[in-house]
């Protein structure tokens, strides 16, 4: 396909680089710009002291995303990366002593939440199931949809998505709704400001590659 047309991307995050593939896949020639001396944007991190800080992405979110720009140039996600599942996922400390290691094993994670607030295992499940079905949903609907005009013919229906899903109301009131512990309410909502309920959170995160 034609190969005198030309794309410029401004910035080598993981989206300029995302999309550079796919236009250069579709025989683009592409130049990317990046202001920073190295790409990534905010998928990076420095080191201090024998610490190393993310200063953004830390874990692998959608990697459905990630697996299918890998496919699009043949190649398969798993063996080009070096992946490992952490256990725990992150561990968040409360300085009233609660100490949650958010973890995949779910039965020592009913264990942790119950020992807090009986009951909330299940509302997390239900959360869990909620959420899941949210994201399919505003994956098929939202995300996926190329918009090419202010009045695209699914706009109605997916702001009934939007609304269904609660996406214009306040997060931490909904969790609110849910758990009676102002731990698990901070726990679920990573609210910014001062937590009510513990002034300081540690995120204790195991080193994954
Ligand atoms: C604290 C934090 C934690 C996060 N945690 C996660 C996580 O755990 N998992 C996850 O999946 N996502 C996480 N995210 C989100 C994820 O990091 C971003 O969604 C993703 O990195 C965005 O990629 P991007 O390419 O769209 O933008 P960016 O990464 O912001 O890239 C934009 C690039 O454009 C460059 N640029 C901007 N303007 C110009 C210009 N005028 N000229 C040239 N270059 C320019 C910038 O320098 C940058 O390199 C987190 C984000 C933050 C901030």
């Amino acid at each position: 396909m034609g190969n005198n047309r030309n794309a410029i991307i401004i910035g080598a995050g993981i989206g300029g680089l995302s999309t550079s593939i796919r236009l250069a896949l579709q025989g683009y020639k592409v130049t990317v710009f990046e202001k920073n001396s190295h790409a990534g944007g905010r998928c990076g991190h420095f080191e201090k002291e024998g610490h190393r800080f993310d200063t953004g992405a830390t874990f692998l979110m959608m990697p459905e995303v990630y697996r299918s720009t890998y496919a699009s140039f043949g190649k398969e996600m798993t063996s080009e990366l070096d992946l490992h599942q952490s256990d725990p996922i992150y561990r968040v400390k409360f300085n009233n002593g609660i100490d949650i290691k958010f973890t995949p094993d779910l039965s020592d994670l009913q264990r942790q939440l119950e020992n807090i607030e009986p009951g909330s295992y299940n509302k997390f499940l239900k959360l869990l199931h909620q959420g899941h079905k949210a994201y399919k949903q505003a994956m098929k609907h939202v995300i996926d949809h190329n918009y090419t005009s202010y009045f695209d013919k699914d706009m109605l229906r997916q702001i009934i998505i939007l609304f269904r899903f609660h996406a214009f109301s306040n997060h931490y009131r909904f969790i609110s709704r849910k758990f009676r512990n102002e731990a698990l309410r901070d726990l679920f909502t990573f609210r910014e400001g001062p937590m009510s309920y513990a002034s300081s959170v540690t995120l204790d995160m195991p080193r994954i590659m």
